[in-house]
């Protein structure tokens, strides 16, 4: 074979391969998404739809929060919508798997995206929402949705911001022969709605309760604020913690390290206001061994510096 077919005949290869690759590349970002989502049962009737504890990414399309639902005699009651029309398609489609009742009240605990955009899947006299959360949600809502666009990608599309039109009130609200006790809280967003159910104990903390995933404040009133409502939290009459990112737990150890936690964060803010550090010298604060598995300590450290350092400084300032 001569020098130059031998050439012609590598060239054509490559081309072909090339083909296929591309071929092949054009298939995986055309391939529908898929959520991949179970349900686990924590309780009768009870189950959750558990995530990640992984920030937003292109992977796991923003799968990293827990949703769940309740089964009454009456229908179903469903916590939270996830991140995106898929996710929530794919919710409707796993509790239609598991109960042939039908969905008749889907509470969103607050307006946090990752919560709040799989509600297109679900009717929309069914969805419920604080009041506080609906407003926020209102004004919140288009900024959130070109964020998560930016960090989730086509996991997206399709998605738009749905403000639920139903309102939930705090105190009791019985669904066939389950009794939720509703509760409003503030520590995470500024309107937070934490659901027990009675019968069986389990109780969605919302993002209220992080576990073993560092928490997020963009949006919290107060870090104090938080942590003297996880006190009440912690001496409701539960069995089962589904917190709103991180594991299931059936003992206290959620509230223990939530407490700890932000006792924690709120104490190096503080003294670092006192000794007049920059916030680039806070964000550098090494973080405590005994946190060693909360997930995403050190970047969500970064994250609450900026939201909240400012405020420490001038309390600093004004207590001089
Ligand atoms: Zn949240």
């Amino acid at each position: 074979m001569s020098g130059y077919l031998r050439s012609q005949r590598q060239t054509a290869w490559f081309v072909s391969v090339f083909a296929l690759w591309l071929l092949l590349t054009a298939a995986a970002t055309a391939a529908p998404k898929n959520y991949e989502l179970t349900a686990t049962s924590v309780a009768d009737g009870v189950w959750v739809v558990a995530g990640s504890t992984a920030n937003f990414s292109k992977a796991n399309g923003g799968n990293i929060l827990n949703t769940g639902f309740i089964e009454t005699s009456e229908g179903v009651v469903v916590i939270d919508t996830g991140p995106s029309r898929l996710y929530g398609e794919a919710f409707r489609t796993l509790i239609e798997s598991r109960t042939d009742k039908p969905i008749i009240k889907v509470l969103i605990t607050h307006h946090h995206p990752d919560h709040a955009f799989g509600s297109q899947a679900f009717a929309p006299d069914t969805l419920y929402m604080l009041e506080e959360s609906a407003q926020l949600l209102e004004r919140d809502g288009e900024a959130f949705s070109e964020n998560m666009y930016r960090l989730i990608g086509d996991w997206m599309r399709g998605t738009e911001v749905i403000v639920p039109s139903q309102r939930v009130q705090p105190g009791t609200l019985q669904v066939g022969k389950r009794t939720l006790r509703l509760i409003a809280m503030r520590g995470h967003t500024g309107a937070d709605l934490v659901v027990l159910d009675e019968i069986s104990g389990v109780l969605f903390a919302s993002d209220m309760v992080f576990f073993n995933r560092a928490l997020t404040t963009p949006q919290t009133p107060g870090l104090m604020e938080w942590q003297s409502e996880m006190q009440q939290l912690a001496e409701l009459p539960f069995s089962v913690v589904v917190p709103g990112h991180g594991p299931v737990v059936r003992d206290n150890r959620a509230f223990l390290q939530m407490n700890d936690y932000l006792i924690w964060l709120d104490g190096v803010m503080a003294s670092s206001a006192a000794r007049g550090l920059s916030a680039a010298e806070v964000i550098g604060t090494a973080i405590p061994d005994r946190f060693e598995s909360v997930e995403g300590a050190s970047y969500e450290l970064i994250r609450s510096v900026s939201h909240l350092y400012s405020e420490y400084e001038s309390r600093a300032l004004t207590s001089n």
